[in-house]
């Protein structure tokens, strides 16, 4: 067994990962409800609440497996990116139970975790053919899409991922965030826009901005769709607004959609790179209207469109768990290191 350890926002997870079987389950509490009275995550009150969750996802986890401290063979545990005062938490518990149990502890790279999420379901499938299954996938070309980053990458045949394009400003989650902050819609907006915009949205009636195509394919950019947002409503008529709410929500997460997807065919079609597979990871992979998107441009191309599952975009421990399994199996352990890093860089 494998025990992975999530801290590095505003969720406390733990996951236990049976390689043979390719079983994970997770115990996970999320204090979004909390910091959605403030409109965004308050850090301090993020680790406080950590320092209460832990110990009680932890008691109900050896409530319902209490062998598990004899079965452990590593704990894993996010060491970065992430808010500092979280990632401390998740790691002098992960090291408290190390030295309890006996058993050796590793780093994760978050963000290499949300890489590797879409290949979750994959292994549980076969979890004794999935190396031989991967090599087919790759290379691969992933978009990471959460609230903290949008990050297109490749996953080459040697596991090494290089970073083909990010964000310059803001993340195409905080670019729904802020766009629904605007709205008068509650934190996190990414959802509350897609419940309004499948409320009959027409997703042409605004033509908010994609982003110039022909620019910097390097580069997503979204901040100018948000002052867009809000230069559009400063000319709207409130007494229209709440009418209008579902063509502006559908609208504006379009526009959010068609850049990524934009920018992610052009870069393909641009590279000499022979992608075999599309992936798709991080809280925004949620949103079906990307996901459909993601499915045909995946058809387009010729290749297969991988998506994390729902329970593995957000922050969640299963996925932490299973990229230090996945890492472990690489010859040169790579990614392994525990030093705390706030600002952990996707290729480290
Ligand atoms: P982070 O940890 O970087 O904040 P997460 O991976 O936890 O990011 O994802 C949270 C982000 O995902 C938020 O910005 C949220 O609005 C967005 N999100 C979640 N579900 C959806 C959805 N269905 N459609 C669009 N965005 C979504
Ligand atoms: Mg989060």
């Amino acid at each position: 067994m494998y025990l992975g350890i999530e801290s590095s926002c505003d969720e406390s997870a733990i996951a236990v990962f049976d390689p043979a079987s390719g079983r994970l389950e997770e115990w996970l509490h999320t204090q979004v409800q909390l910091h959605g009275k403030y409109g965004g995550v308050v850090p301090d009150l993020a680790s406080r609440e950590h320092m209460g969750n832990f110990p009680v996802l932890l008691e109900t986890l050896l409530s319902e497996s209490p062998d598990l401290k004899e079965g452990v063979q590593q704990i894993a545990v996010t060491r970065g990116p992430g808010l500092a005062g979280c990632l401390a938490i998740g790691i002098a518990m992960a090291k408290s139970l190390s030295v309890a149990w006996k058993c050796p502890l590793v780093g994760v790279n978050h963000l290499r975790a949300h890489a590797f999420s879409p290949f979750i379901s994959i292994y549980q499938n076969d979890p004794q053919g999935f190396l031989g299954r991967l090599k087919q996938f790759l290379p691969h070309v992933g978009l990471l899409v959460s609230g903290g980053n949008t990050l297109l990458f490749e996953l080459n045949a040697d596991l090494d991922i290089q970073v083909l394009a990010e964000t310059v400003d803001d993340a195409a989650g905080e670019a729904l965030d802020k766009g629904a902050k605007l709205l008068g819609l509650p934190y996190p907006g990414g959802p509350q826009i897609e419940t309004i915009a499948a409320k009959g949205g027409d997703p042409l009636k605004y033509p908010f901005p994609v982003g110039r195509p022909d620019k910097d394919l390097t580069r997503f950019s979204f901040s100018g769709l948000k002052t867009s947002l809000r230069y559009f409503l400063e000319n709207f008529d409130r007494n229209q607004l709440e009418s209008a709410l579902p063509d502006i929500c559908a609208s504006y997460e379009n526009a959010v959609v068609q850049q990524l997807v934009i920018r992610t065919r052009k870069l393909i079609q641009g590279s000499d790179i022979p992608f075999q597979s599309l992936g798709l990871s991080g809280g925004v992979a949620n949103n079906q209207r990307l996901r459909t998107a993601f499915t045909e441009l995946g058809q387009r191309l010729g290749i297969d469109s991988l998506f994390a599952l729902p329970q593995h975009t957000g922050d969640n421990a299963s996925m932490i768990v299973f990229a230090a399994y996945f890492d472990s199996l690489l010859p040169d352990k790579r990614g392994i290191r525990l030093d705390l890093e706030p600002s952990l860089r996707l290729e480290m």
